[in-house]
């Protein structure tokens, strides 16, 4: 089959509901690749049981369809992704750039790892340890399209880094490579807060042989008192009807400057006039910004 010349995708973790700041990354993600004539994916980032609300996963998805955000195919759970995050660490191990790890949290004292503790092959079985990756020495730099071209200096501030933690799950950052790839996604679309796990990220692309998508890392919301609006901060979940205008919201937050008529227009109404009118550029140089006040019921 053909490959689409666009697909995104939204990658929530399950960890609590929908809140108007990840509605945004939502939002955003869909609409450029919608505007695109592009696929929309969604997968469901649950690699950390212990961290997770098992009613998270069916809640953000519930929401999603009641604001027409519909993804295309089937919803991928990364919990069932475990041989194929297994393959990439034995390509890393093949290739030298990952090495077992016995330092504990405490022997690093708050220092960036550089291929310290490694453990012995003798020792691999008797001992329990994280795999980290070795990244290497320079710079890394990716090109984003709102925040320009983006780099890190490796030594300095992104270490040799855990791709399978000591107590077992996989780290966001190794799955998160192997299903972009895997599901063949174009254009991330994402918050900024991610944007040093990017770096991490188009590390692991290149060890791993893997294309590197296109990425755009949109401001993200903060509450009042300047924080930003999360899970942890216990931002407030999204009702799934539109009696809140959320989405009319979201999208004057995103500066797509949507009609003052459009407010009562229902949620299909404001995702067709969004798509036709998407402007990804209207975001580059907007700093972080609150969340509307009353954006949801009381
Ligand atoms: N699962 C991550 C999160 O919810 C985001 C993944 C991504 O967009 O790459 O924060």
């Amino acid at each position: 089959s053909v490959t689409p010349a666009y697909t995104g995708r939204f990658a929530p973790s399950p960890t609590g509901a929908l809140h108007f700041g990840s509605l945004l990354a939502a939002l955003a993600s869909y609409l450029d690749a919608r505007s695109h004539q592009g696929r929309w994916l969604v997968r469901i980032e649950d690699l950390d049981p212990p961290r997770e609300d098992p009613r998270a996963a069916s809640q953000i998805l519930h929401i999603l369809e009641a604001y027409q955000l519909h993804w295309d195919g089937e919803v991928r759970y990364q919990s069932q992704r475990q041989p194929a995050y297994q393959q990439a660490l034995e390509q890393l191990i093949e290739q030298q750039r990952a090495f077992p790890c016995a330092c504990s949290r405490k022997q690093l004292a708050g220092r960036l790892h550089l291929g310290r503790c490694v453990v012995p092959a003798a020792q691999q079985q008797q001992q329990d340890f994280a795999w980290r990756f070795a990244s290497g020495r320079g710079r890394c730099c990716f090109d984003d399209a709102l925040q320009g071209h983006y780099c890190e200096q490796l030594e300095q501030h992104i270490g040799d880094f855990v791709v399978k933690r000591r107590d077992g799950p996989w780290s966001y950052q190794l799955a998160v490579v192997v299903d972009d790839a895997d599901q063949q996604i174009s254009h991330v679309v994402r918050g900024i807060d991610l944007i040093d796990s990017t770096i991490r990220q188009h590390c692991l692309q290149q060890a791993l042989g893997y294309q590197q998508p296109h990425y755009a890392h949109i401001p993200v919301a903060l509450e009042a008192n300047g924080q930003k609006l999360s899970k942890q901060n216990l931002a407030q979940p999204l009702l799934p009807d539109d009696s809140g205008n959320t989405l009319w919201l979201a999208l004057d937050w995103l500066q797509q400057a949507p009609p003052a008529t459009l407010k009562n227009a229902g949620n299909q109404a404001v995702i067709d006039w969004a798509i036709d009118h998407w402007q990804l550029t209207a975001l580059q140089g907007l700093r972080q910004q609150p969340a509307p006040a009353g954006r949801q019921r009381a």
